[in-house]
């Protein structure tokens, strides 16, 4: 959430913090901001409320600012209203020091007073303004940029990305964080900072992570780090491997678009990274055939669509595997206080910022239990501070809603999961390679489902003026129905609920109205029927039935009009094929209801905020 940036070089800053800012809208588009170091030693600043392209117009992309050190951001607001008001940069009465924040300062209130007394003004509702006052304070104090930096960092609660620019130092940006990411790229006589890959990437692919509570001084062509004492470290580059076009639209609409069509793409790869001439092999994951043996109960962590992926794995690794897992929402496990045997802690984001999930780690780690990221950012927080590592290989996701990351992480979990049965001896040779086989497979079936979304094109054209919009299914079909449901409710804002099948009746029922949409997912063999009779049951009552069927499940020949159909597969990993046309069901919604599918209201892609 937020995205910041700042660069130092021989260029003229604005237009290069601009794009960099386009490259992190997706974080928040509140409201958009950049502070300048001009020729002439003071600091400009425009800010302009809501989205990035009112400030590019204001400045003509730029163009009209004059400076080579600066700094920006695009906000999701925590404290305080979208408003030009509380849009960073935020500044001191002197305009001597700016700043954007990324993150929450958690006693901002009791910090606010301090400095009041102190005889500072205060013109925002912000959390930010505080951070920028404090720094200016122990600025003023102590004279040292750096101290006042390591000053601030000891008396604030919460996280924090923060980058700062100061009058008195007009070819420097400091920066510090904590628990909000930070990346610093250094190239051809430039220092470049961001919250995130792709607004580096046009520039560099080289880039330091910094640590949590480590201090950033950015010069031409060079970066400086140093610890809360203010000592010199070291750090050491960590080599990218996307490629700037892969955080761009590349002709298509929207990022969600392009996203969608990349699944077969990004399953394919995060496969490719996790056998060896046909087998599954954890190597570069860093789980040995002896860590697999050890596993002998496992706690799945993560949020929202993660959170979802956790879901499916909870059915594949239990029947596969028969290990017993317990799926977990990432903001209730760090707080609840669960009574832990020696589990693996799997902790699933796609950016490996998710501040909750992250608390979950630690929070197991200080348990004493082992912990695996499955995360999509390399060098994330997640990343680090867990044991082993599973890097799904969905390259930069730029839109909001999740398409390829969930697919990437779905793969990675089924591969998982076929692991570890196989080295408990629950499966045998054949159907290991049977398993595997299916798994390599998945990847050319999505590519034919992809011609298929037409289908849902003019369903969903036909469904638009939906209140309300239900999904049901059991087992696998229901881990897959939370997901599409979620979809949907993200850019579409149609109001949608996620039921087990057999949950209907248990109250849910009355909800049922003439008209209501209920969309049926059929993949299960075994419970097909059940499910069907369920859907039946809603159509009596009045509804709208659509279903979500492999190829080769039979449905009535009367009763059922709106079906759409998936290429075969092992029940296991039907998950994968049966959320693709719930991702076009729920994009198609969103373009005829005329709403920004990359960007929906309210939301921010990486939450790094609890
Ligand atoms: N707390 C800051 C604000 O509301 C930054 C928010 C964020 O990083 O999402 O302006």
């Amino acid at each position: 959430m937020c995205g910041i940036v700042g660069y130092i070089g021989n260029e003229q800053a604005a237009p290069i913090l601009l794009d960099g800012l386009k490259k992190l809208e997706y974080r928040g588009y509140d409201s958009a901001g950049i502070a300048l170091l001009n020729a002439s030693g003071d600091i400009d600043i425009v800010k302009a409320k809501g989205r990035l392209s009112v400030l590019c117009e204001m400045t003509d992309d730029g163009k009209t600012m004059n400076g080579t050190c600066g700094i920006g951001h695009t906000r999701w607001a925590t404290h305080g209203e979208p408003s030009e008001n509380n849009a960073h940069p935020h500044c001191n009465d002197e305009k001597t020091i700016a700043a954007v924040h990324n993150g929450i300062i958690e006693n901002y209130a009791e910090l606010k007073e301090k400095l009041i007394k102190r005889g500072y003004k205060f013109y925002s509702q912000t959390d930010t303004e505080v951070a920028t006052k404090l720094v200016d304070y122990y600025y003023k104090k102590y004279g040292d940029p750096l101290r006042a930096i390591s000053e601030f960092a000891l008396r604030v609660r919460g996280s924090y990305a923060l980058a700062v620019v100061n009058k008195d130092f007009p070819d420097t940006v400091f920066a510090i964080r904590k628990d909000s990411p930070m990346i610093i790229g250094v190239t051809g006589g430039a220092a470049i900072l961001a919250s995130d890959v792709p607004a580096i990437l046009n520039y560099t692919k080289n880039v330091y992570y910094v640590d949590n509570l480590q201090i950033a001084r950015l010069e031409k062509g060079a970066v400086t780090f140093y610890n809360l004492d203010r000592e010199e470290v070291q750090k050491e580059l960590v080599a990218i491997t996307w490629n700037a076009e892969a955080a761009e639209k590349g002709g298509y609409e929207h990022f969600m678009l392009k996203e969608i069509h990349e699944q077969p793409k990004v399953v394919k790869d995060t496969l490719n990274y996790l056998c060896r001439d046909g087998r599954l092999d954890f190597s570069e994951v860093g789980l040995t055939d002896k860590d697999f043996k050890r596993i002998n109960g496992i706690v799945i962590v993560g949020c929202g669509s993660a959170y979802h992926v956790g879901v499916v794995m909870q059915y594949v690794i239990e029947d596969l595997a028969r290990v017993p897992v317990r799926v977990e929402l990432a903001s209730e496990f760090r707080y609840r206080n669960p009574v832990l045997n020696g589990e693996l802690v799997v902790a699933i984001s796609q950016s490996g910022e998710t501040a909750d999930t992250l608390a979950a780690i630690r929070a197991a780690k200080e348990s004493g239990l082992k912990t695996l990221a499955i995360v999509n950012v390399v060098g994330s927080s997640i990343a680090r501070e867990a044991d082993f590592v599973l890097y799904t290989k969905a390259g930069p996701e730029i839109s909001v809603a999740t398409t390829k990351a969930y697919s990437a992480q779905l793969v990675a979990g089924y591969a998982f999961a076929v692991k570890l049965a196989k080295i408990r001896g629950k499966i045998d040779n054949n159907y290991y390679d049977k398993l595997v086989t299916e798994l390599i497979a998945l990847s050319e079936k999505l590519d034919c489902l992809m011609e298929r979304k037409e289908e849902i094109q003019k369903f969903a054209a036909k469904t638009m003026d939906k209140q309300d919009v239900f999904f049901i299914g059991r087992g696998a079909d229901y881990a897959v129905s939370v997901e599409g449901s979620l979809k949907l409710k993200e850019i579409s804002y149609i109001h949608s609920e996620a039921y087990a099948a057999g949950e209907l009746k248990h109250g849910t029922i009355s909800l049922i109205e003439d008209g209501t949409l209920v969309f049926g997912v059929l993949t299960q063999k075994n419970l097909v029927e059940k499910t069907l009779s369920n859907l039946i049951e809603t159509a009596s009552r009045g509804a709208l039935i659509a279903v979500i069927a492999s190829d080769g499940v039979k449905l009535p020949v009367k009763g059922i009009d709106n079906v759409f159909r998936i290429p075969d597969v092992d029940e296991h990993f039907t998950p994968s094929l049966a959320v693709i046309p719930l991702q076009f069901f729920a994009y198609y919604l969103s373009v005829l209801r005329g709403n920004d599918v990359d960007k929906p209201r309210n939301l921010a892609k990486s939450v790094t905020v609890e």
